[in-house]
């Protein structure tokens, strides 16, 4: 086949990331992180209970490539949206990589759809090495992730959005 028919193929596969997994820098974070979000640079981030969650999109090395002029945080960025929010996308996950029942799945979806929005996520920020090597999820990435699948409010009680599980990058990894 003739090259003339594919004029754009010097270009082809530019999008493809150029980094090598698994060379995502953990950054350095300070001590003073707790109780406030003045180390949030997107705006987005919410304040979480260790400073290890604690860590805004802009801080992350695999992340800066999405954030532009018009794009300040990873959350507004389409194909994040796409590939981590989609309800219907995040369930058929489920039924093929978890070992979750129905019954299960009907009983705590809205953690199911959490966790998978992690598991998600970080396929989508680091490749196939993401989720075993500890990167933090972005505050502004977990506060939308439990925006967008608020747990049911139980009358009497305070919204608990925590699980047992802890941070949300241990909730990407299990399940
Ligand atoms: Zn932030
Ligand atoms: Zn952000």
């Amino acid at each position: 086949m003739s090259r003339a028919l594919f004029p754009v193929s010097d270009h082809c596969f530019q999008d493809v990331p150029v980094w090598a997994e698994g060379t995502a820098r953990l950054p350095h974070l300070d001590h003073d992180r707790i109780g406030h979000t003045r180390w949030c640079k997107c705006t987005n981030c919410i304040s979480l209970p260790t400073k290890e969650e604690s860590v805004c999109c802009h801080e992350l090395a695999n992340l800066t490539r999405y954030i532009t002029r018009e794009v300040k945080c990873v959350t507004l960025e389409e194909t994040f949206r796409d590939e981590c929010l989609d309800e219907v996308l995040l369930i058929s996950h489920l039924k093929y990589k978890s070992k979750i029942s129905k019954n299960e799945f009907l009983h705590k979806r809205a953690e199911f759809l959490q966790r998978a929005a992690y598991r998600s996520f970080q396929s989508w920020a680091h490749g196939f090495c993401g989720p075993k090597r500890g990167i933090p999820i972005p505050a502004c990435v977990v506060s939308l992730v439990r925006r967008t699948f608020p747990v049911p409010l139980i009358p009497g009680k305070p919204m608990d959005y925590s699980f047992s599980e802890g941070p949300a990058v241990d909730m990407a990894n299990t399940g």
